[in-house]
């Protein structure tokens, strides 16, 4: 395990060089992060949606509507904390657990690209009511871990902490609490609310910036307006938070344009798994000779990538010694 994660205390991720834009252009409404600032009361904030992305991951493997549910809002929790980072590489977060569903792994690149899966015992899974998916139900007892890697030869770092919350937004609010010591509200939505039944999610996270200066410098009016704000994002229903007629900037500014919220250019999202035949062919190379030998045995290798189920076949000859 790497470093204790401290990348969200340390600011790094304020919303640099980015422009202000009229809040009635770039309406795209869906597959996208669309950060925000609320400068009066020194916060900082992000509303992700996914339409079409999330709809083709959960599609992809022919979850029941429980697990699609929870990992849906896994990843969308995903792209939330890691759209507060400044970061080059891949954001992951994981539960590993006892119950119905025993791993979740989500991720998201800096490009944007994203991905998820989950694991789990069909015949201990509850049945599936709509609304945030309950941990101590679905997931159960464990952790829950973020890891930043940023490719090779640099320094992968990870946050972990016990899953403690009824949701997943609350289990990520008590990591911030207990391991980042900053302030952050979060929201997440999951519903079959699209066309024809397709899911669709949304996800809403409020963070206080450290002031320059310190804490001791925060006015009384900075706290209320902390407190104002998160009352307000409390007011966005599940259903706005997916809902497809109502753009991101438009959901934004009906809860915070009194307090002067400020929107910034938007990052795409798309549904794209990384992996490829070169890939699973350099692991299975990787593994001890008697293995391989093992697998040369039978006629085809099959090797399904668990995050898109794209499967990869091998022959025997794939698999031979390269010449070196
Ligand atoms: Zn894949």
């Amino acid at each position: 395990m790497g470093p204790s994660l401290s990348l969200w205390a340390s600011g790094r991720g304020v919303n640099s060089g980015v422009f202000v834009l009229p809040a009635e252009t770039d309406l795209r409404p869906d597959d996208l992060i669309q950060p925000f600032r609320i400068d009066p009361f020194a916060l900082r904030g992000r509303l992700v949606r996914l339409g079409p992305t999330i709809d083709r991951i959960l599609s992809q493997h022919d979850y029941p509507e429980p697990v699609a549910a929870v990992l849906g809002e896994a990843i969308t929790l995903a792209i939330v904390l890691a759209g507060a980072l400044k970061y080059d590489g891949v954001f992951t977060l994981q539960t590993k657990s006892d119950g119905p569903v025993r791993l979740i792994v989500a991720d998201v690149s800096t490009e944007g690209a994203v991905r998820g899966y989950a694991q789990y015992d069909r015949q201990r899974l509850p049945e599936y009511h709509p609304g945030n998916p309950s941990v101590p139900e679905l997931i159960g007892s464990g952790y829950i871990a973020f890891t930043v890697d940023q490719g090779e030869h640099t320094e992968r770092y990870q946050g972990i902490v016990e899953l403690a919350g009824a949701t997943l937004a609350e289990c990520a609010q008590h990591y911030f609490r207990q391991s980042e010591q900053i302030q952050a509200g979060i929201k997440l939505s999951v519903a079959r609310a699209g066309e024809n039944g397709a899911w669709r999610a949304g996800g809403l996270m409020l963070q206080r910036v450290p002031p320059e200066g310190g804490y001791k410098v925060i006015a009384d009016d900075v706290e209320d307006g902390w407190r104002r704000a998160m009352v307000l994002m409390s007011t966005a229903t599940p259903g706005e938070l997916v809902d497809p007629e109502l753009p991101p900037r438009r959901l934004l500014f009906r809860l915070f344009h009194e307090d002067g919220v400020r929107v910034f250019e938007t990052h795409p999202l798309e549904a794209r798994c990384r992996c490829s035949r070169e890939r699973i062919s350099r692991i299975l190379r990787s593994f001890p000779q008697d293995d391989i030998d093992d697998m040369r045995q039978d006629p085809v290798t099959t090797v399904t990538c668990e995050f898109c189920n794209t499967s990869y076949e091998f022959t025997p000859d794939d698999l031979a010694p390269l010449d070196s």
